[in-house]
């Protein structure tokens, strides 16, 4: 199943180039804050599924190229993101690596703000006259199903709801000059694409080896394999539920492979997760500029 948050708040179900509209059988879907709703779809799944299977055999199909696709969970509790876990990628950004050698397996994970989600439909946003380096990260993203606290690697994947394609934008620091902290540069409004929707895990028996590719316009920036990842998605999450309570519609990325590298206003990415899907996002100027500028 493939579920999709589109336009105001509406949730769908992708089928080919259609959508469904179920939107009925979600409690609270729409946009009054906290928009949460996607969250408690997700931790109440085994008792709602049914609902939202009805609300599917009764929906009119709606062209997918005519609806604005929005985060598939617009308010998630906790983004985590892996630090350096692809072998190739350590050491490429040379001085502008705040991890050294070490890897997602010593490091665990960091934060990125949930308020940096978008969707697939929306564009990115860079600060407002910024001469700053940002890079594109591709990445699988795992979606939580089940609250998880001290889960061991034999047991994790039966606490993912699903899986979507993210792009983990982050504003490089620059050696001698700035030095803000990660969880800043990777945070600002917009710095974090999930989509198209969330592909439910029944689909993806194996999310070790899924191929992870991401293009700049037309030019293929980044071409790996989860099967690359040295801390897999077990280990992510044994790794983060040893620390923290995982919530159901939690969002962890899992790292990027290498080939990251800078992109600016006007450019184009196109992201693809083998068997989960494909995102094209417009990189776009804040419209204003911001009191601190970057
Ligand atoms: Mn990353």
């Amino acid at each position: 199943m493939k579920i999709a948050v589109f336009n105001d708040h509406r949730v769908g179900l992708v089928e080919g180039d259609q959508i469904y509209d179920v939107t009925d059988a979600v409690p609270d879907a729409g946009p009054a804050f906290p928009a949460v709703y996607m969250s408690r779809l997700i931790d109440q799944w085994s008792r709602r599924k049914a609902d939202v299977e009805r609300a599917r055999a009764s929906a009119r199909p709606i062209a997918l190229s005519s609806v604005v696709l929005r985060a598939p969970n617009p308010f998630p509790l906790h983004v985590l993101a892996a630090p350096v876990n692809y072998h190739k990628h350590i050491g490429e950004i040379g001085a502008r690596s705040v991890s050294g050698k070490s890897s997602a397996v010593e490091r665990g994970f960091f934060l990125k703000a949930s308020s940096s989600v978008i969707g697939a439909g929306e564009a990115i946003r860079l600060p407002r006259g910024s001469t700053r380096r940002f890079d594109h990260e591709s990445e699988l993203a795992v979606v939580i199903g089940k609250r998880a606290k001290n889960v061991a690697r034999a047991q994790a994947l039966e606490h993912v709801f699903g899986y979507s394609c993210l792009i983990d934008v982050t504003m490089r620091i620059e050696p001698g000059k700035f030095d803000e902290e990660r969880v800043a540069r990777k945070s600002f409004d917009t710095f974090t694409p999930v989509g198209p929707y969330i592909v439910t895990a029944d689909e993806i028996p194996d999310p070790g080896n899924l191929v992870n590719r991401l293009w700049v316009n037309d030019e293929l920036r980044q071409d790996s394999n989860t099967s690359a990842l040295i801390l897999d998605v077990p280990g992510l999450i044994e790794w983060a539920s040893s620390v923290m309570t995982l919530q159901p519609g939690d969002i962890i990325a899992t790292g990027t492979p290498e080939g990251v590298g800078p992109f600016g206003p006007g450019d184009r990415l196109r992201m693809e997760i083998g068997r989960v899907g494909s995102m094209t996002l417009n990189v776009v100027e804040a419209d204003e500029f911001a009191p601190r500028r970057f």
